[in-house]
């Protein structure tokens, strides 16, 4: 063969590569999505606003050391619910269950299978000084309530039973029973959801639907995309702490050995954060990119057709950055607390750090734990996981039942021109204790969300606009009526 072939086999190569990656991308049009669940529901907007105000009102703040809680908080909160949603307790069956988790029962035509519908009640502490209003007086001012635990997820609650009161006083029976679950212990980890998981499975409930927090309608969060996207988590990444520690003879730092334990825990620390846990797209992010990508530019098209293509390139690339694309496509390993000795010129007995840990769908803890390992490379550095909440990616929900069906035509009716996703969820919630006992678990938290929005939650100022207060009641109104 003569240079000159051989130079025009390359580029005939290149241009057929060229020609299938373009070809794919211009065949990458939006897919139908689930019909969106329109028409007029009964929304009692108003009501809705001023029974969350009241919520916001009781000061649920949870702590893991109980003894610096306000019970009669918690109290206050529970006492108030009949006389804010008096027909929910005229037509559900209420039980108080262990661990602060209140369950009701809404009887549908049939009982054969049931949804459950949750939220929690409990906040996380707020330091009021650095609020620019107080944080539970349920202050309304330009159209927006602030407090604490309107966003996370006093206004999930409050729309649960909000819809259901309005749609009991108007006659409405689902066709299969609807539980609401709500926990006072979300934020610490209680078992209070897990209570009524063993409910359920006591009283052998088929379910057909979870729905909790997760995912929130956003915008501005995928490359190209400028709709509206209302990301429906269908899993959560696992969780774990592990401490990391070095054991020595401590001494006198005079005449130090040639690597003390702070030593050598920083070059284990140095070690994981050179090496990223490998990257490995797990279903629910290839069916979010598959989804969004879809709308996305002509130049990102390319890309999220292609992904057998680039799935390398972004892996790489997400490396070197990190942040959230990164913890998309892999577990993460955050390093968050380090200790030494407490004079500086003792070399500690012991040393150690802890990092947080995400693990991806498709790892495992232990799977996780071998990888580290091997990362450090040296047996002196022992690995402990702290706590007792450590837990495994949740199972994947599926996308082709009636129960996603339903959570996605409420979402896309509430929301109009929002593109409804599947989502991998990054933080824990409570619905994760559902692993053992259904498949079908969602978590969406019914609002619309800017990224300033978005940081309030856990943050400074929290509040909302009453409008999402009004949708989040509507769209929960619409998952009711399709159920
Ligand atoms: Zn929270």
């Amino acid at each position: 063969m003569t240079g000159g072939i051989i130079v025009l086999i390359i580029v005939a190569v290149i241009v057929v590569f060229l020609l299938v990656l373009l070809g794919r991308a211009a065949a990458f049009k939006p897919k139908a999505g689930v019909p969106a669940h329109t028409g007029e529901v009964p929304v009692d907007a108003e009501t809705a606003v001023a029974n969350l105000q009241k919520l916001v009102r009781c000061r649920t703040e949870s702590y893991e050391d109980h003894t610096l809680e306000d019970d009669a908080e918690f109290q206050k909160l529970v006492v108030l619910l009949p006389e804010l949603y008096p027909n929910v307790f005229a037509r559900c069956e209420y039980t108080e269950l262990p661990d602060r988790e209140l369950l009701f029962r809404w009887k549908g035509q049939s009982d054969a299978r049931a949804s459950v519908l949750m939220a929690h009640y409990d906040v996380v502490p707020v330091e009021e000084e650095n609020w620019e209003k107080p944080a539970f007086e349920g202050i309304i001012e330009d159209g927006i309530l602030w407090g604490r635990g309107t966003l996370d997820t006093k206004v999930t609650m409050n729309g649960i039973l909000t819809a259901a009161n309005t749609l009991i006083g108007q006659g409405f029976v689902p066709k299969e029973d609807i539980y609401m679950a709500f926990s006072g212990q979300e934020e610490i980890n209680g078992p209070g959801a897990l209570r009524a998981v063993e409910w359920f499975r006591e009283h052998g409930v088929e379910l057909s639907m979870v729905l909790d927090e997760g995912g929130a309608v956003v915008e501005d969060v995928f490359p190209g995309v400028k709709e509206k996207c209302a990301l429906v988590g269908i899993a959560e990444k696992g969780l774990m702490n592990v401490e990391y520690s070095v054991a020595s003879q401590g001494g006198h730092a005079s005449a130090p050995k040639a690597h003390t334990p702070v030593g050598i825990l920083s070059q284990a620390v140095a070690n994981i954060e050179a090496r990223p846990m490998d990257a490995n797209l797990s279903e629910p992010v290839v069916k979010m990119f598959d989804t969004l990508g879809r709308h996305a530019g002509f130049g990102m098209k390319v890309i999220f057709a292609n992904m057998w293509c680039f799935k390398g390139l972004l892996a790489n690339l997400t490396k070197k950055t990190g942040g959230e694309l990164s913890a998309m496509m892999r577990t993460t390993v955050a390093f968050t607390q380090m200790q030494g000795s407490k004079a500086p010129n003792v070399i500690p007995p012991s040393a150690s750090v802890v990092s947080n840990i995400r693990i991806n769908p498709g790892e495992t803890i232990d799977s996780v734990l071998s990888a580290l390992r091997s990362r450090i490379g040296n047996d002196a550095v022992q690995l402990k996981v702290l706590g007792d909440y450590a837990c495994d990616p949740s199972p994947i929900a599926p996308t082709d039942c009636d129960g996603w069906e339903r959570v996605a035509a409420a979402a896309a009716g509430t929301w109009e021109g929002s593109i409804v996703a599947p989502y991998l969820m990054m933080q824990c919630s409570d619905s994760r204790h559902y692993r053992d006992y259904s498949k079908k678990v969602y978590k969406f938290s019914a609002m619309h969300l800017s990224a300033e929005e978005r940081a309030m939650i856990h943050g400074n100022n929290e509040r909302i606009r009453l409008e999402e207060v009004a949708k989040a009641t509507e769209f929960f109104t619409r998952v009711i009526l399709q159920s």
